[in-house]
């Protein structure tokens, strides 16, 4: 069994992205992100601490703009649309959950595709399910990148994914089907789940359910990757049992340690692409004028 090292990938990751960023420098672009966080939310608020850190690391800008929880739709829209409007920022994260009477699909959906380093824009998600070059939601793009690094074949691999969230499960199961695994998709009204799950070679376990697997629902040799973050009184725990599991799992991520700092590091990865991108359309732009 090995323990798939999410800390130490996502350092190696940055320590590129650094270095990418530099370069961009260089050429006068310097990679700014705008974060958009809504109320008080507590683990929304570590979250963006974390992004706010990985940004002044590698060199990114970072801009945050906090809002009242009670903040009208209208105005969070007219936030969306002077950032989408402004050259100097690439990216746009905003921060879920969001106060119940904010609708997040709107607002999801204002945000440019060009800057949605999330890649919870429809725009992108279409792209993905098509298989085309797009943004890719940050946490399924750091498993793929796992599974990269550490040589795990996908092709013609039965993959379980437990949960169909848009941010993570339902991306999950494109990114892997487009890697030609046979990809079964599970939720909460799913029959026979250990059924499923001891069929897997692969299992990534997206539900925020506290050592929901278990070492009897998977077979011998599976791949096991777990998403959960389950705060508890001293730290967080994942959706896996990891002791039991461990023992007849092949590759096995931590919690932490894992996917979360890989989710980080894809979403550095997504702001520098975007940065580039921009580069990219001022040079063809620059061409067209010259011609
Ligand atoms: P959601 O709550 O949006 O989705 C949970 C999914 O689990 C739903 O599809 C739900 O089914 C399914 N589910 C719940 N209970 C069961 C059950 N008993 N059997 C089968 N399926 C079940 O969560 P997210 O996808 O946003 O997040 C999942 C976990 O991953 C959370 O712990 C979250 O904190 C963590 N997370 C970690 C990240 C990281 O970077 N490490 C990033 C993002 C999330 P249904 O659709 O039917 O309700």
């Amino acid at each position: 069994m090995e323990i798939i090292d999410g800390k130490t990938l996502a350092t190696d990751i940055r320590g590129n992205l650094k270095l990418e960023v530099q370069e961009l420098k260089y050429k006068g672009i310097i990679p700014n992100l705008a974060v958009i966080l809504v109320g008080e939310d507590k683990p929304s608020q570590i979250y963006v601490k974390n992004k706010s850190k990985a940004c002044l690391e590698i060199g990114i800008k970072y801009e945050e703009f906090l809002l009242d929880r009670n903040i009208k739709m209208e105005q969070l829209l007219s936030l969306i649309d002077t950032l989408n409007e402004r050259e100097d920022i690439h990216g746009i994260l905003l921060q879920s959950p969001m106060p119940k009477h904010l609708n997040s699909d709107e607002a999801f959906e204002r945000i440019s595709p060009k800057k949605d380093v999330d890649g919870f824009n429809p725009v992108n998600v279409g792209k993905l399910c098509l298989k085309q070059d797009g943004f890719v939601s940050c946490t399924p793009a750091g498993i793929m990148k796992m599974f990269e690094k550490y040589n795990i074949s996908l092709e013609g691999k039965n993959a379980v994914v437990l949960g169909r969230s848009n941010i993570v499960g339902k991306p999950m199961s494109l990114c892997l089907l487009n890697k030609d695994s046979t990809v079964t998709i599970c939720h909460s009204k799913t029959q026979n789940l250990s059924e499923i799950t001891k069929n897997a070679d692969i299992i990534v376990v997206a539900l925020g359910k506290p050592k929901f697997l278990t070492k009897d629902m998977i077979k011998e040799g599976a791949v096991v990757i777990d998403v959960g973050i389950n705060r508890i009184e001293n730290g967080i725990i994942g959706d896996v049992d990891f002791e039991s599991v461990k023992e007849i799992a092949s590759y096995i991520t931590p919690v932490p340690g894992g996917v979360g700092p890989m989710t980080i590091a894809m979403l550095m990865q997504n702001v520098v692409k975007a940065a580039k991108n921009t580069l990219e359309n001022s040079k063809q732009t620059c061409t067209i004028l010259a011609k």
